[in-house]
């Protein structure tokens, strides 16, 4: 196992409305350009099975969702649908299925030290009326949970990054097989990860 912090990976997908909407190759530069590294890419369209099993490998999600979900409906004045967490995952986890195996999806594995933080700061929040200018869901949707309740629909927001170490030492597995990832050095990690910077000046 590698223990290294610089090893710390993360499973992205880019959902269907990104594929869509040609933001494959902008939201790739995004993690790219922070450092982290590619260690595994691959196009498919999900099964309903493969979507269910990737939101519920962590016991806690149903959860944690709904109760994100009724705090984000209350932080602006709004009344929740539910105040069971679980009636509203229930209901988000049908959209989802729907939503996920729409058309292709890309997997990819990223790599580099606090890999999975920096994805999710990245890649900003939830519901992208709230995501913070600067993050991908901030600057590339407009959706919300009210218009994602008046449709009856999951909320579309590009991107699905893991939600914590845990979560992506799951969900890795779950979409890739270990052959599937690829253990390489790119020259930049020197200048990230050495402890001390050689071979630059003649
Ligand atoms: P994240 O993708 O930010 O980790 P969650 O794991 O809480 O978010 O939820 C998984 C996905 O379910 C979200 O990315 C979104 O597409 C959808 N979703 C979550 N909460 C809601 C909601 N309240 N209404 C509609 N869709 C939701
Ligand atoms: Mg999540």
């Amino acid at each position: 196992m590698n223990t290294h912090p610089k090893k710390e990976r993360t499973l992205v997908i880019i959902k269907p409305d990104a594929v869509q909407r040609a933001l494959i190759g902008e939201i790739i530069v995004r993690y790219e350009r922070l450092g982290l590294k590619l260690v595994g890419l691959k196009m498919t369209v999900p099964s309903e099975e493969q979507v269910e099993q990737h939101y519920t490998l962590d016991p806690n999600w149903r959860r944690v969702t709904g109760e994100k979900t009724i705090a984000s409906y209350k932080s602006r004045g709004l009344t929740p649908p539910s105040e069971d967490p679980l009636e509203i995952t229930a209901k988000i986890l049908k959209n989802l299925k729907k939503y996920m195996t729409a058309g292709p999806v890309i997997c990819m594995v990223w790599e580099g030290a606090h890999a999975v933080e920096l994805v999710r700061k990245v890649t900003g929040g939830t519901e992208p009326r709230g995501a913070a200018v600067g993050t991908i869901r901030g600057d590339f949707v407009v959706d919300s949970y009210i218009m994602s309740d008046n449709d009856d629909r999951a909320v579309r927001n590009l991107i699905h990054g893991s939600g914590s170490v845990e979560e992506a030492n799951m969900e890795i597995p779950h979409w890739f097989t270990k052959d599937e990832l690829i253990d390489y050095k790119v020259s930049r990690e020197d200048v990230m990860y050495e402890a001390e910077l050689r071979n630059i000046l003649p």
